[in-house]
């Protein structure tokens, strides 16, 4: 009896291992078209810098709206995106759409960078980087790119030199989820990264562990002693964002602020100046 059920166990897992795979290459073929078809969008969430209490920056974050299955979200399609190479139209398309945007930001009175998340695999692709290079400077666009740490372990080498490419034509650098992946000391010693974001799997249980608020004080003290600004990211609460503000920390984004929102939505947000309360709300509690 034993043996039949793992069997039966067996074959249900290995009929569900052949449905994902299926599953995969369909949504791999299918985003070829995707990206051509309009079916890709961008939804903005906005980073609040706590001292000086603006929006200096916003994060452009990709949806994809598919004809059949609805709203795909990025964990599900960049990995089949990054295999594909379909990565490279995918991101180019990303920042054409950021530079447009920001245009009509401006027009609306609001001067903000945007950060657009680039996947390891483009920091070793010359054609690439030649490209973005010519929509930046023929744009005038001020951009922001997001790497990981274990982005750049393929290949520290070009990766290295392609940043300080980016950097010398006025695209920030940020390190993103910093602590979740291989973070190595070496490499955040030799970017040429501005900003370091600490993952927000130390931020959303901040102010219920005991060892989170160790590790983010000391890794705000590290890159502040590298010379570059900390963000958290994943700040839900209050009572997260009172904590990191003494901690020193200088820009926080998170649900609290905003979700990520379409163009229009992070148009009234900005003009409804609501941070302001929020970020005001950070330094009250030692007003007082
Ligand atoms: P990420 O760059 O670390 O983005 C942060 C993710 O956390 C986003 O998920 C965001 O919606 C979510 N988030 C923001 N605030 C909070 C919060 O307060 N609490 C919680 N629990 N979550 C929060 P999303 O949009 O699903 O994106 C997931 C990942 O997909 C991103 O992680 C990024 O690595 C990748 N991604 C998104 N857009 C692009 C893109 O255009 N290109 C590439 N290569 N990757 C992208
Ligand atoms: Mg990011
Ligand atoms: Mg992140
Ligand atoms: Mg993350």
């Amino acid at each position: 009896l034993a043996d039949a059920r793992s069997e039966r166990v067996a074959v249900a897992r290995d009929v569900n291992a052949g449905a994902a795979s299926i599953d995969r290459a369909q949504l791999a073929s299918d985003l070829t078209i995707a990206i051509d078809a309009e079916e890709l969008f961008l939804q903005y969430q906005p980073k609040v810098h706590l001292r000086r209490q603006e929006i200096t920056s916003v994060e452009a974050l990709v949806r994809w709206n598919h004809a059949t299955r609805g709203l795909v979200l990025p964990s599900d399609f960049i990995p089949i995106a990054e295999e594909s190479r379909d990565i490279v139209a995918l991101t180019l398309w990303t920042i054409r759409r950021s530079i447009r945007d920001q245009r009509t930001l401006a027009a609306h009175g609001h001067e903000l960078r945007i950060f657009i998340n680039i996947a390891g695999v483009l920091l070793a692709d010359a054609r690439f980087v030649r490209t973005v290079c010519a929509l930046v400077e023929t744009s005038g666009a001020r951009l922001g790119f997001e790497i990981t740490e274990t982005s750049v372990i393929r290949d520290p080498e070009s990766a290295i030199a392609n940043l300080k490419i980016f950097a010398d034509i006025g695209i920030v650098i940020a390190i993103d989820d910093y602590g979740a992946g291989l973070s190595s000391l070496a490499y955040l010693k030799q970017l040429p990264a501005r900003e370091l974001k600490i993952d927000k799997l130390f931020v959303t249980q901040l102010t219920s562990s005991n060892r989170d608020p160790l590790i983010v004080r000391s890794t705000i003290d590290l890159a502040h002693a590298l010379e570059m600004e900390v963000v958290a990211e994943g700040v839900e609460t209050q009572a997260a964002m009172a904590l990191l503000s003494v901690m020193g920390c200088d820009m926080i984004q998170g649900f609290l602020i905003s979700r990520p929102i379409n163009l229009d939505a992070l148009i009234h947000f900005l003009a409804e100046e609501k941070h302001l309360a929020i970020a005001a709300e950070a330094r009250a509690p030692f007003n007082r």
